[in-house]
């Protein structure tokens, strides 16, 4: 078999990746490791930067998303007894966040691939990518007891953290920045109406919480938590108690509960695998960084690669010209560590880190107070919540 380019991962990067080579009239070949339905099921990100609706746009695949997604102007920041607002699209000139969950946009991009044409294929296992170092790489795979072959100008490592790409390059090859958190969020989905229209990040004496939703039927919370918790010491009513007593009465009376359907404990780490690039292999995606949740970067820095990646690629068999793709790794980085800094930062001043002493504190309630005070501290907030520019 033979294709242009090889993209490693049937997430929402290499998805995206695929829709708009192949639009472009690049040919691509998506391989997973896992089915259709596993990789539906997996319950993510929710919250969508107005570059990336534009990028879902672009790939003609955000239809549902316009109907069903919820956009969001402003969100809310509770401590301390206080309640202060974000106005998003105040503070930024008219932009906006879309709530629409990650599981919904990839079945859109799965759908859309479908009926375009483009080739895809599941259950593919012990996937290597080899010879990218040279100029002729390609990919091998198992398929029922068979191993194949493609050929290909470019591979795409869009297979999240724990894929083979970025483990293929060696070790010497690449620099690696790790921050690894002393706590995780336990997450629970429920399809009851969300407490408030608009996302409240609580920052309370009891440990971070986040009242988020997926639709006007279905909400999304979190709490944060030790990371020795075990999942099954959490019945739904001890989560919904811990849930209500991190927020303020007014919003913990209006909390309607009723059986969770997910209920899952994710650690918070930040994490940056540099160069993004080695010979004709591109890391794309959680293959390259990871982000802690607070502050919804994950798959908005996954959706702003791809961007980069497909820019550099098209002008490759466009204009024959290599300038967008050698660029790509720094052009990427350079918007991959803003994001790493908001989110480490958003991370730093909602959460109660164990070892807190009573400077560090005072620190965390005057960086709060000082949000709330000053409509430049809540303008950089807001600027990077919506999203920095491509
Ligand atoms: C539990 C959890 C909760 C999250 N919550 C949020 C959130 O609230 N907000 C936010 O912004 N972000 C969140 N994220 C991050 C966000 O989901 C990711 O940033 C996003 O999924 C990145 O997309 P991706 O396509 O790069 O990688 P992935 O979505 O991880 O997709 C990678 C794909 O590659 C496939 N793959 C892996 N290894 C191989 C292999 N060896 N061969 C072939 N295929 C392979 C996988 O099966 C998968 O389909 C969360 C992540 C997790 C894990």
């Amino acid at each position: 078999m033979r294709t242009q380019i090889v993209i490693i991962g049937s997430g929402p990067s290499g998805l995206l990746l695929g829709q708009l080579l192949s639009d472009a009239g690049i040919s691509n070949i998506v391989l997973d490791r896992v089915g259709k339905d596993y990789i539906l099921g997996r319950v993510r990100a929710g919250v969508l930067e107005e570059g990336t609706v534009e990028l879902i746009d672009r790939a003609k695949s955000g239809t549902r998303m316009h109907v069903e997604g919820l956009p969001h102007d402003g969100f809310s920041l509770v401590f301390d007894g206080r309640d202060h607002r974000i106005d998003l699209t105040g503070l930024t000139g008219g932009k906006r966040v879309m709530v629409y969950g990650q599981t919904e946009l990839t079945r859109d991009l799965m759908e859309r691939r479908e009926t375009s044409g483009g080739e895809s294929i599941y259950d593919a296992s012990n996937v290597q990518p080899h010879d990218f170092d040279g100029n002729s790489p390609y990919v091998t795979y198992e398929k029922d007891g068979t191993t194949h072959r493609i050929d290909c100008d470019f591979i795409a490592g869009c297979d999240g953290f724990h894929g083979v790409s970025r483990k293929s390059i060696p070790e010497r090859s690449l620099r690696v920045f790790e921050k690894v958190y002393p706590f995780g969020w336990l997450g629970i989905l429920a399809d009851v109406p969300p407490v408030n229209h608009e996302l409240i990040y609580a920052n309370h004496p009891r440990g971070f919480a986040l009242c988020s939703m997926r639709s006007a039927t279905r909400s999304r919370y979190y709490v944060q938590c030790a990371l020795d918790q075990k999942i099954e010491d959490w019945s739904d009513d001890r989560f919904w108690d811990e849930l209500r007593r991190r927020l303020p009465p007014h919003h913990a009376d209006a909390v309607i509960t009723g059986p969770s359907f997910e209920k899952s404990i994710a650690p918070l780490r930040s994490f940056v695998a540099e160069p993004m690039r080695f010979g004709r292999l591109f890391l794309v995606g959680d293959a390259a960084h990871i982000v802690p949740p607070t502050g919804a970067k994950g798959l908005n820095l996954a959706a702003s690669d791809v961007h980069y990646l497909f820019s550099g690629l098209a002008e490759h068999y466009r204009d024959g010209s290599d300038k967008g793709i050698n660029a790509y790794s720094a052009r990427a980085l350079s918007r991959v560590w803003k994001a790493v800094r908001f989110s480490w930062w958003m991370t730093t001043i909602m959460h109660r880190f164990p070892d807190t002493g009573e400077f560090d504190q005072r620190i965390q309630e005057t960086e709060l107070d000082y949000l709330t005070h000053s409509r430049a501290a809540s303008t950089v907030l807001a600027e990077n919540y919506v999203g920095l520019p491509y």
